[in-house]
């Protein structure tokens, strides 16, 4: 492949109540609500998207709330685990954090030589708070509760759970050209971003479970992750490449803040690549970010409709 991914863009996820996802993602977590709008395919639903202060591509965190919807089933194929970069030291400060408000925290174990605090969030997704790799391009949300020091970095690493690990590895490996760096029992780790990386969520860990059961997408699962690729072009090289290679790839889609391909990996986890342009301030300012329901143009004339159908989103005022 050409154009070089330069790490996590996203993570999109499966959420059941919107208000509770906001209190916890922008009150405990104190991630910044980037912005409000809803899921273009689905305009009945919210689209959230959580972020550092602008929402830099490799600390977007995203929600389909589903309210009433059943839960899922964490399994194989699936994204199992989404981790955030907390700075080194930061581990003490976030355990005493989430008992406050009676989040279940295990940890910190250690994990590639880096404390690790695995926690579910309300909907029972499950997510890493890693004391580790430094990630240079975060911006925390200095807006929220968390005390800048101990804030979120952005992401560290996703976790793809995998019946048959050898051909997502070669598929990661070969095709993608992530590069192996460590294995640890069934857990096997690859760089994104083989040049270096230049901003957070550089790292995938493949993990072997032949005896698991597959995953099923619902409420508190990861729905796809995205890979970061700076420029159109790339993207169309990749999605030229992926063709070439018999990749089953979705045509460039729009979606407002950047522009996406769709494929599968061997083990049936949704990859997305995502351009970094053009960002959530096209169509609010960085200091209004996430104040007003957004919508694509073609969708504003229904404006009234959409919102009469979508639930009410109160602010959160956690500390
Ligand atoms: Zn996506």
């Amino acid at each position: 492949m050409t154009a070089t991914l330069l790490g996590i863009h996203h993570v999109t996820a499966i959420a059941g109540d919107p208000q509770r996802n906001v209190e916890f993602y922008a009150g405990t977590l104190g991630l910044r609500l980037v912005k409000i709008t809803v899921n273009f395919d689905d305009p009945g639903t919210y689209h959230l998207y959580y972020g550092d202060e602008v929402g830099h591509p490799g600390t977007i965190l995203t929600f389909f709330p589903w309210p009433g919807a059943p839960r899922g089933r964490r399994g194989t194929g699936q994204v199992t685990v989404t981790a955030f970069a907390i700075p080194r030291g930061a581990a003490g400060y976030w355990a005493d954090r989430l008992k406050g408000p009676g989040v279940e925290v295990e940890g910190p174990s250690e994990r590639f030589g880096e404390p690790v605090l695995a926690l579910r969030d309300p909907d029972g997704l499950a997510l890493e708070l890693i004391a580790g790799e430094s990630t240079g391009a975060g911006a925390p949300w200095a807006g929220g509760p968390v005390e800048a020091e101990a804030a979120i970095r952005g992401f560290h690493s996703v976790t793809l759970t995998e019946a048959a690990a050898e051909a997502t590895t070669q598929f990661v490996g070969d095709l993608m050209g992530f590069a192996p760096v460590a294995c640890e029992g069934d857990r096997q780790r690859f760089r994104i971003s083989v040049a270096g990386a230049s901003g957070p969520g550089g790292l995938v860990d493949v993990l072997s479970r032949p005896d698991s059961p597959r995953g099923m997408v619902a409420v508190g699962t990861v729905h796809h992750v995205a890979w970061r690729i700076a420029a159109a072009d790339g993207q169309r090289a990749w999605r030229r490449d992926l063709d070439e290679a018999g990749v089953e790839v979705t045509p460039i889609v729009d979606r407002r803040y950047f522009h996406s391909i769709y494929f599968r990996e061997p083990g049936g986890v949704l990859f997305e690549i995502a351009t970094d342009p053009p960002g959530f301030t096209i169509d609010e300012p960085r200091e209004r970010l996430g104040a007003r329901l957004q919508l694509p143009a073609w969708l504003e004339p229904a404006r009234a409709q959409i919102e009469e159908r979508l639930p009410p989103l109160r602010p959160v005022t956690a500390s």
